[in-house]
This record gives C-alpha cells, sequence and structure tokens, in this order.
C-alpha cells in the first residue's frame, strides 16, 4: 500500500521524542501537521507550530495526543516544554467531529471529556499491532535495565517472568535466548503450552511462589497485585523485581523495600530506551489508520 496524506491536516498535541517523529513520518506522508505543546526548535521544517492548539484544529482530520495522554488535571503529557497544554472541555469542543482522536491510552479524566464532547478516541497502546511491537523495546530496555543493576550477567541467572502477554512472551523469549534460566508464570493451559514449546520452565500461576525463592530477577508484566506482602516474605533479601506493569504495578513496593528486596517500577520503557523505535511503531499504525478511514484502502 503507498502510503499518502497528500492534502490532509494533522494535530498533534504535546508529547515527547515519540510524537516528534510521528510528525517526521506524518510529514514524509504528506500530510500538513499543526502543532502545540512541543518545542518549536525540534519541529522539523514545515510544521506550523501554533502558540494556542484551537488555531489548528478546523479543518483537520485526525488529532494525536502524547502516549501517556492526560493526567487527572487534564494536562496533556507535555515534558519538552515547561507549560503542559490542557485538554479543557472547550478546547475538545474545537476538535471536528468524528474524527480520530489518538492517544496512547485512555485514562479516567479523557474519557470523561470524551463523553462529553462525543470525541472519537483510539486508544493506540490497545492494539495488538501496537503492543506486539512495542514489547520489543519494552523487552530490550527491561533487561538493560537487569543488567545494570545484577551483579552477574544475564546468561545462568534464574529469571522469573510473571505474565505470557504480549509483554511477558516478548521477554521470556528474550531472556530465554540470552541463557537465563527461564520460568513463566501464566494462568492459562494454552499459555503454558507455549512456555513449554519454547523450551522454557512453565509455572502455573497458582503455584507460582514455590518457585519465587530461586529467582535472582523477577519481571512482573502482570496489571494487578500479585506480589503481595505474603508473597513477598518467600522471596530472599537482594532478590531484584522490575515491575513493568502499569501504575500502580503489581508489587507492595513498601513490604518489598522493608524486607531489603529491590522492587522498581519501569513505566514507558520504549519512550525511554528507543524513542524512535516506538515513534515510528506509533506512526505507521496512525497513518495506515487515518489511509483506511480516508481513502479507504
Ligand atoms: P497483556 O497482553 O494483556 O498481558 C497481561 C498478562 O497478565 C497476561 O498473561 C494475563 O493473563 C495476565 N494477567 C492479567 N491479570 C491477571 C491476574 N489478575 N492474575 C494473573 N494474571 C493476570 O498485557 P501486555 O501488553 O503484556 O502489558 C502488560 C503490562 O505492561 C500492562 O500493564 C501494560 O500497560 C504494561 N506495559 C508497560 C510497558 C513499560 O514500558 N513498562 C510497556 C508496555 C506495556 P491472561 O492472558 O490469562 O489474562
Amino acid at each position: 500500500m503507498q502510503i499518502n496524506l497528500e492534502g490532509m491536516s494533522i494535530a498533534v498535541l504535546g508529547g515527547d521524542e515519540r510524537s516528534l517523529v510521528i510528525i517526521e513520518e506524518l510529514l514524509a506522508s504528506g500530510a500538513v501537521v499543526n502543532t502545540a505543546g512541543l518545542p518549536a526548535d525540534l519541529l522539523p521544517a514545515g510544521v506550523n507550530c501554533l502558540s494556542k492548539p484551537e488555531a489548528g484544529l478546523a479543518g483537520v482530520g485526525g488529532v494525536i495526543l502524547p502516549v501517556p495522554g492526560v493526567n487527572e488535571k487534564g494536562q496533556l503529557y507535555c515534558p519538552l516544554i515547561p507549560k503542559p497544554l490542557v485538554l479543557t472541555r472547550e478546547l475538545a469542543a474545537c476538535f471536528p467531529p468524528g474524527i480520530p482522536i489518538f492517544t496512547g491510552v485512555i485514562r479516567p479524566y479523557l474519557a470523561k471529556i470524551a463523553a462529553i464532547t462525543g470525541l472519537r478516541l483510539i486508544e493506540l497502546m490497545e492494539r495488538n499491532e501496537v503492543a506486539i511491537l512495542n514489547s520489543i523495546p519494552t523487552a530490550e530496555g527491561a533487561i538493560q535495565m537487569a543488567m545494570e543493576m545484577l551483579p552477574i550477567t544475564i546468561h545462568g541467572s534464574c529469571a522469573i517472568v510473571l505474565g505470557f502477554g504480549r509483554v511477558g512472551a516478548t521477554l521470556a523469549r528474550l531472556l530465554g535466548v540470552m541463557g537465563a534460566r527461564t520460568r513463566v508464570v501464566a494462568r492459562r493451559p494454552e499459555h503454558l503450552a507455549r512456555i513449554t514449546e519454547l523450551n522454557l520452565v512453565p509455572v502455573p500461576f497458582a503455584g507460582m511462589s514455590h518457585y519465587l525463592e530461586e529467582a535472582d530477577v523477577i519481571f512482573n508484566t502482570i496489571p494487578a497485585l500479585v506480589l503481595t506482602g505474603k508473597v513477598l516474605e518467600r522471596i530472599p533479601a537482594g532478590t531484584l523485581i522490575l515491575d513493568l506493569a502499569s501504575a500502580p504495578g503489581g508489587v507492595d513496593f513498601q513490604k518489598a523495600a522493608s524486607i531489603g528486596i529491590k522492587a522498581v517500577l519501569a513505566p514507558g520503557i520504549p519512550g525511554k530506551v528507543a524513542p524512535k523505535t516506538a515513534g515510528r511503531i506509533l506512526a505507521k499504525v496512525i497513518i495506515d489508520l487515518l489511509q483506511e478511514e480516508t481513502f479507504g484502502n
């Protein structure tokens, strides 16, 4: 498919390095890009950089919000400028009706504004084609963190991965090929079978706590409190836990600290370790979707 958004205007509001990559890709596909909430000196030539977002919304075919979306105060994630943009009800009402509004994740504030003003939100991180590709920089970055924090190599270490979804599967496979003795905790029989097929050690969720004491490092990808105080008591002091699940994570961090377990919540890894890759993954899906709904192919 030839990617061509010739003549379409897109607004990019706020964001980090990934949004800059998305802008480059939109320009390359022929779109006109209006931005606010990004520093003018980092923007490529040809972008319309606006001091007020309202000024760039008339007639746009899509709006791209930051990957982390909007916080509970209504602020868009804008780490590259001193003062974040705020998504007020009035601003949302300026979005042309029915156009796709792309965001990484939908938090309650954004969901509420969308319900009130009728925004059509597209949550990119929920889409498999994004989440699976995004799991690559996530897994690489998580292993990089473990390598920096552990006094031993990944090769020969005992690594336990909690969860076998999109992130867990990529991470477990990578740990396995790096030579870690990799145990993977899952609750679905078909996942346990797939873990066996990958030549990794399957651990049923219910029996997880018997294995945790062997671990040099535990990676949690389960977005629920699974490493409770009671479970943590079975883990020796000095064990490293990297919690990749979205906030608040799956670990009782207070309890972990009190018994000498180093537990770290590690959000937003792709944007930190590989913003270019992460931006390109998002750009491809956004451009494909815009092209599909506008031109029907
Ligand atoms: P996913 O594909 O939905 O996988 C989640 C896994 O957790 C599945 O194996 C699921 O098992 C399991 N699970 C969910 N709830 C459970 C429970 N209550 N008890 C036991 N197992 C449970 O999600 P993902 O895409 O891998 O993402 C995992 C987490 O990482 C999410 O919170 C996501 O936001 C986050 N994330 C973080 C980063 C980062 O940079 N730190 C990057 C990407 C994603 P079933 O299949 O049996 O339901």
